[in-house]
């Protein structure tokens, strides 16, 4: 009891937009969490080998200007200085060992809320964290969350329509990006130059 209480929203945010930064301000608030981590996947093993993923370094840059100096959220680079294929079993391992006696917290979409159980040892994710699922646009809210031994929390935020790869389509045809994703960050993916046409 009273430890800190720390969320943790793990994506490839390739690239970070505001539909990210609305869910982990939103479960923040909900659930009363001291920091919401924005957790920059090193390799993200649901996606290599289905297209080309953005350098983590990059990916971090823009999460990082996304967050500027917004109380209570973070880039997390965790992952990113562990190296190799990024597993959040590891990730709430770590953060459970730096932070003794704190209560994790496992933000995610409802695409991602379905397919947990195919993810790498699920079963150590759900010792170590509460599950926390917000709704998503084109996803349903899946069924049986209940059923599989997490502890849930379910946060209702503001239904928004984006996602990355339609940022990566826009940007690769030079549609706009603005409102978005937060201005530090446009400017961000300007300057690193990714998506463009071809790649
Ligand atoms: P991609 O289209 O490349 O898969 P994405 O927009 O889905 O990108 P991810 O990095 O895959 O972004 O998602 C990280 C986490 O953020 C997931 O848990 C996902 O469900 C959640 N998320 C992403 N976009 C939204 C959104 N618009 N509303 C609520 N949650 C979201
Ligand atoms: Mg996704």
């Amino acid at each position: 009891m009273g430890g800190p209480r720390i969320g943790v929203l793990g994506g490839t945010f390739d690239p970070v937009h505001i539909g990210h930064l609305v869910a982990a301000v939103n479960a923040r608030a909900a659930l009363a969490l001291d920091r919401v981590i924005l957790m920059v996947a090193n390799i993200p093993w649901q996606k290599t080998g289905m297209r080309t993923v953005s350098s983590a370094e990059d990916r971090y840059s823009l999460v990082a200007a996304a967050v500027g100096d917004v109380a209570g959220l973070e880039a997390g680079r965790l992952e990113i200085d562990r190296g190799g294929v990024s597993y959040t079993a590891d990730t709430l391992v770590s953060l459970a060992d730096l932070h003794p006696g704190a209560s994790l917290f496992l933000i995610v979409g409802w695409d991602v809320a379905a397919e947990l159980t195919t993810w790498e040892r699920w079963e150590e994710i759900q010792q170590h964290a509460t599950l926390v699922v917000v709704n998503r646009p084109g996803a349903g809210r899946p069924a049986g969350l209940d059923d599989n031994g997490w502890r849930v929390e379910e946060v209702t935020v503001p239904n928004l329509e984006i996602s990355s790869t339609d940022l990566r389509e826009r940007a690769a045809t030079g549609r706009p990006l603005d409102y978005l994703m937060p201005v530090a960050a446009v400017h961000c993916l300007r300057v690193m130059d990714l998506y463009a046409t071809g790649r």
